[in-house]
């Protein structure tokens, strides 16, 4: 490996060794670089590009007191990681997930640039959120949560400085409260500051099926590259949220059969295909779990999770969907995948297989849609949602979604011709973070040492 790679990966490993998730998505990326590096290492080493991708410009961390039903003071904690604005404007989800803290909000904004660079549009990568858990909240609740954090949140976002979106736990809902809040603060209409509004105050329409259908366009192009039809293949979808739900509902307009789908307590196995609408029913209207499809098909099966493998994933596909979260495929998952003959992976999710599953996978010659290039067309469409909001017009479905397709094609042909330039083969992976890279450090080196 080049000594230059080494050595920045070595200090990222020993001085983040408290924050896990952070440092597998650097080592991730920089191993992935070696070719690039190589080739030309004492210019980057001049420039100490990598030392320099490596640290984020800033990180707000922040308290988030709330009063619940109950009349009892609640203290979240709360995050924004603006990690890269090279591109422009720090863009990125919220996330409100009991889970959140400083190494998965870095882990989040680290992709978040590789991502957003993918896309060619102007946008640079951040990340926020709190450990704030929605679950059985009232409605109340959220609001007076959304509400809290935005007053602390307002300080240090902008529609020309850093634009939030939704992630797992925000939604519509949540931007709604949390634009309501900005305005009032603010006292102006700054559309473009949160992305993923409703339609009917600035979002963008086909945003919320955005990163679904974009992930089902990427595999697509990945399968019709390699000489596979996607019709008729078997998929499985880990999570049943909103990339899950529209991943589904794509794959399905696409010919593809879907057979199982899960949340964080179990899966249902319908040998029938999916009723998709139902889930959507479960999920989108009345906030349950999955398991309450059962009540409606009771054919189908509920298998709980019992194990560190998720259930959905004894169960055989062609084709895998990992939706939900990160490192929901390790490499026992992904030894079950193979045997189960797996032909593709798609991350819907932000690096849901750990990096041992993802190697495993594509030195066995499965074709692995990564997540920085195969969800971006969630972000690519906030991107749209922005435009949209300067112009103070509107696209139709058909033209956001004719446009997140050939964004979603465009980021397929990065991936596969940086992969083809650099002896990579199908790693598509290693095809993103390459084309990614070299997008962002050159603009870093034309920007000067900042
Ligand atoms: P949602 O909150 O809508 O859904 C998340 C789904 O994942 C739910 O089914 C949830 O189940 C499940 N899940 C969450 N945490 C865990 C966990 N620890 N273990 C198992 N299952 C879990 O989120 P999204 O669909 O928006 O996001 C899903 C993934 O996609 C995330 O990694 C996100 O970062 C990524 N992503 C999202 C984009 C977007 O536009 N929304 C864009 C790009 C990436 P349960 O209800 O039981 O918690």
């Amino acid at each position: 490996m080049s000594k230059y790679l080494n050595d920045v990966l070595n200090f990222v490993k020993e001085k983040y060794n408290n924050e896990p998730e952070y440092v597998q998505a650097v080592t991730e990326v920089l191993l992935s670089l070696e070719p690039v590096i190589s080739k030309n290492e004492e210019y980057y080493r001049k420039n100490a590009l990598l030392e320099r991708l490596v640290e984020p410009e800033r990180i707000i961390s922040f308290r988030v007191p709330w009063v619940n039903d109950k009349g009892e003071i609640v203290v979240n904690r709360g995050y924004r990681v603006q990690f890269n604005g090279t591109l422009g404007p720090y863009k990125g989800g919220l996330r409100f997930h009991p889970t959140v803290n400083q190494s998965i909000m870095k882990f989040l904004a680290f992709e978040q640039v590789f991502k957003n660079a993918l896309t060619c549009l102007p946008i640079g990568g951040g990340k926020g959120g709190s450990d704030f858990d929605p679950k059985g909240k009232s409605d109340m609740e959220i609001m007076k949560f959304c509400q809290s954090f935005m007053n602390e949140l307002q300080k240090h976002i902008g529609a020309d400085v850093d634009v939030p979106a939704g992630d797992i736990g925000v939604g519509a809902r949540e931007i709604g409260y949390l634009f309501g809040q900005y305005r009032k603060i603010r006292n102006m209409y700054e559309a473009g500051v949160l992305t993923g509004k409703a339609l009917e105050y600035g979002g963008s329409l086909v945003r919320k099926e955005a990163t679904g259908y974009g992930l089902m366009y990427f595999m697509r192009e990945m399968l019709n590259a390699n000489g596979i039809d996607i019709k008729g293949k078997r998929i499985i979808i880990s999570g049943s949220g909103n990339v899950a739900i529209y991943a589904c509902e794509k794959a399905l307009q696409m010919g593809a059969n879907v057979v199982a789908m899960s949340d964080s307590s179990g899966c249902v196995y319908d040998e029938n295909g999916i009723k998709l609408d139902l889930v959507k029913e479960i999920k989108e209207v009345r906030r349950g779990r999955i398991k309450e499809y059962l009540n409606s098909v009771p054919s189908a099966k509920y298998i709980e999770n019992s194990s560190n493998i998720p259930a959905i994933y004894n169960i055989k596909a062609d084709i895998v969907l990992p939706c939900a979260t990160q490192n929901d495929i390790n490499l026992e998952s992904a030894k079950i995948l193979l045997q189960n003959g797996v032909i593709a992976v798609g991350e819907g999710a932000n690096m849901p297989c750990t990096y041992e599953a993802a190697t495993y996978l594509i030195e066995n010659k499965v074709l692995l849609a990564p997540g920085k290039a195969a969800n971006a067309g969630g972000v690519a469409t906030s991107a749209l949602e922005m435009s949209q909001n300067s112009m103070r017009y509107f696209w139709s479905f058909e033209e956001v979604d004719n446009k997140l397709e050939k964004i979603m094609i465009n980021i397929f042909k990065l991936c596969k011709d940086a992969a083809k330039e650099y002896n990579c083969g199908i790693n598509y992976l290693a095809g993103a973070n390459i084309a990614s890279f070299n997008k962002v450090a050159d603009a870093m080196i034309e920007q000067g040492v900042i």
